[in-house]
């Protein structure tokens, strides 16, 4: 398999106009759960500089649990995103629902993210596949290494091999945390692999207090990266409030995590 340390034993290394993913440092992608307004983002994203993240996230695109949520903003959130690029000079991730929409994502993104709801959308994985743009692929909410490393297997066979991958957390019978976040995953994929692999501690515990705990970890046990749910007021969210950091958590664990990073 293309994915597979048998097929390319040396790690793949990501490069996104100067930012590199699977080099041995550590990338934080960070932003707001959902674009919710012009001036949330561009706030979002000064925060997100300010700490020392290289991407900002935010959904323009948002698959919902209920169809009475909040769906976001489309093409105007891209627009948004694109913005905060200029002004921030952060790179942008942001996900993509579907075949349809990918020419559009990837004219605003610098990476597409697929989300776990669409882990299993083999047409969407072969769009992406042939859009030219690095590829964030989440883990299925009840996604087996395996599946998750075929989902990858289909990016990687329409020629595009900048696919990084992203342990969100699982289904299991715990209801405490959202997910489970199966940390293990981590060193699992490093052996089976060469595709750098990140950690997201906000959807894999629904909690904010569990995020720095759980970021920690992630970098302990040899991610290349975070990607991490801040929000100006978090308390006022759209989408996930109660596992989004404020700017003064967000800046608390940027520290730490960097100092980790380094100390490793
Ligand atoms: C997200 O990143 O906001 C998201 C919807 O994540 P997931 O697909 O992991 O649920
Ligand atoms: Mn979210």
């Amino acid at each position: 398999k293309l994915v597979s340390r048998e097929f390319k034993p040396e790690a793949t290394i990501i490069d996104i106009n100067g930012v590199k993913i699977g080099d041995g440092s550590l990338v934080v992608m960070a932003g707001p759960c959902a674009v919710e307004s012009r001036e949330q983002l561009l706030e979002a994203a000064e925060i997100v500089r300010a700490a020392g993240g290289q991407f900002l996230r935010g959904g323009a695109f948002k698959p919902r649990t209920s169809p009475y949520a909040f769906q976001g903003l489309e093409e105007q959130g891209l627009q948004y995103l694109a913005e905060a690029r200029e002004v921030t000079g952060l790179k942008i991730v942001t996900e993509v629902m579907d075949a349809a929409s990918v020419e559009l994502v990837a004219a605003y993104a610098d990476i597409l993210q697929i989300g776990a709801r669409n882990m299993q959308n083999f047409h969407l994985l072969k769009a992406v596949g042939r859009c030219g743009k690095p590829v964030l692929l989440k883990r299925g909410i009840a996604a087996t290494i395996a599946e998750w490393l075929h989902a990858a297997e289909y990016i990687l066979n329409e020629g595009n091999y900048n696919v990084i991958l992203c342990e969100r957390g699982i289904r299991t019978f715990e209801e405490y945390t959202r997910n489970t976040l199966d940390l293990s995953a981590v060193g699992a994929i490093k052996y089976l692999s060469h595709l750098p692999v990140i950690v997201d501690p906000s959807h894999g515990t629904g909690k904010w207090r569990l995020v720095r705990p759980m970021a920690m970890a992630a970098v302990a046990a040899g991610a290349d990266g975070l990607l991490i749910e801040v929000h100006p007021n978090p308390a006022e969210a759209l989408c996930d409030g109660l596992q989004s950091l404020n700017p003064a958590n967000f800046a608390v664990l940027m520290e730490d995590v960097q100092q980790l990073a380094a100390f490793l």
